[in-house]
């Protein structure tokens, strides 16, 4: 079995607030308020009413932001994405699970951006964590086209059987194998592959190169014969915001992209690459792109490893790390603030962590399981 394709299932559940010392800017909704003062029977029908759709609300977010939810699918990946069009991209699906807990999850955080449809689902790679998830979600949402990085390439039974299951879930649906250089056609956001299948992009339109000066202390690094280097990475840009999410990239296929130049350029958000492994995270590579604020898609015994952590942590310019779940293998010492983890441990799951980004730049994340909001300026 793949090293990150380990996890336990749980039946997904909503979210209650805590009471969190606060380190967010905005107050939750008043709803959620109500539902901590008056307990069971009211939360009752507060879930309800909160699970409804609000096309409206939606919409009208929709209109004006960049919506990215970093949903928890319990130490895999599964990331939305929805320009101010409307237009989607979901980038991985999760695990499979008998009852189908992924696409559920999935599916509440296309109903809480407005939309019914998937316009594009990039596979990054054929580990079960992130295309596991696929045969259930087609039954249960339209989509416009599937993307991955072509054949499997990992030599082990575990990976062929998903890849099969996924061939076998999108028989006769399009599916476009893309390299890096391709775009996906999002209206309202430039979209491109930096890497797919082992290669990686020689440069960005509009990106110059610039010396990097981390790479000279980064040891080298081999490269592991798995499907994880063969990730389909992308850079995502709205304005002046900047989204970069590489799947499971491995350090030896970090470093080309920003050693001995710096080709990515620096982003404002960034979705650590391998659930926060430390087989990723190469000092040279977090330090280059210099994120204000990183998202680590770990689960409570997957990844999140202490010296990913820590190296982010560090990375100059970091304002925040948050965490879909406590890393509860690792310490309090490599564990973000409570405020900035979606799932804490001993809590219950299927929290997300959701960000509105605007053209300027600037942006905010909103933990799922407390309410709260912390706003991000633009620069
Ligand atoms: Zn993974």
């Amino acid at each position: 079995m793949p090293v990150d394709a380990q996890t336990s299932y749980t039946v997904p559940q909503m979210r209650i607030a805590a009471n969190l010392r606060p380190v967010a800017l905005r107050r939750p909704p008043r709803l959620a308020i109500v539902f901590t003062a008056f307990g069971l029977p009211l939360c009752c029908l507060v879930l309800f009413v909160l699970s409804q759709p609000q096309p409206a609300a939606a919409q009208t977010t929709a209109a004006k932001h960049l919506l990215i939810y970093a949903i928890d699918v319990e130490g895999g990946q599964s990331t939305l994405l929805v320009s101010p069009s409307g237009a989607s991209l979901l980038v991985d699906t999760g695990w499979p699970t008998p009852d189908g807990r992924d696409a559920a999850r999935i599916q509440l955080a296309m109903r809480d951006a407005g939309i019914t449809k998937l316009d594009h689902v990039l596979i990054t790679h054929f580990h079960v964590d992130h295309v596991g998830g696929v045969p259930e979600l087609v039954k249960r949402v339209p989509i416009g086209e599937f993307l991955d990085h072509g054949p499997n390439r990992e030599d082990s039974d575990i990976t062929r059987h998903d890849y099969a299951a996924y061939l076998k879930a999108i028989e006769g649906k399009p599916r476009r194998i893309v390299h890096p250089g391709d775009t996906i056609s999002i209206p309202g956001l430039d979209t491109i592959v930096l890497t797919a299948d082992g290669d990686h992009i020689a440069s960005i339109p509009g990106v110059s190169p610039t010396p990097n000066p981390y790479c000279a202390a980064e040891p080298k690094w081999d490269l592991d014969q798995t499907e994880n280097p063969r990730s389909a990475g992308v850079l995502i840009t709205f304005g002046k915001f900047r989204f970069l999410d590489l799947g499971d990239l491995t350090k030896a296929k970090e470093l080309p992209l920003v050693c001995p130049v710096n080709l990515i350029g620096t982003v404002d958000l960034y979705l650590v690459n391998h659930h926060g492994f430390n087989l990723s995270n190469s000092r040279a590579f977090v330090d280059a792109i210099h994120p204000r604020v990183a998202i680590m898609d770990n689960g409570a015994h997957k990844a999140g490893s202490p010296e990913a952590w820590q190296t982010i942590h560090e990375s100059p310019g970091l304002e925040d790390l948050w965490q879909l779940h406590t890393a509860e293998d690792s310490d309090a010492a490599h564990n973000s603030p409570a405020d900035l983890i979606a799932n804490l441990k001993g809590g219950a799951d299927g929290a997300w962590l959701k960000v509105v980004a605007s053209p300027d730049g600037s942006f905010s994340v909103t933990n799922a399981r407390t309410g709260q909001t912390k706003d991000y300026p633009h620069k």
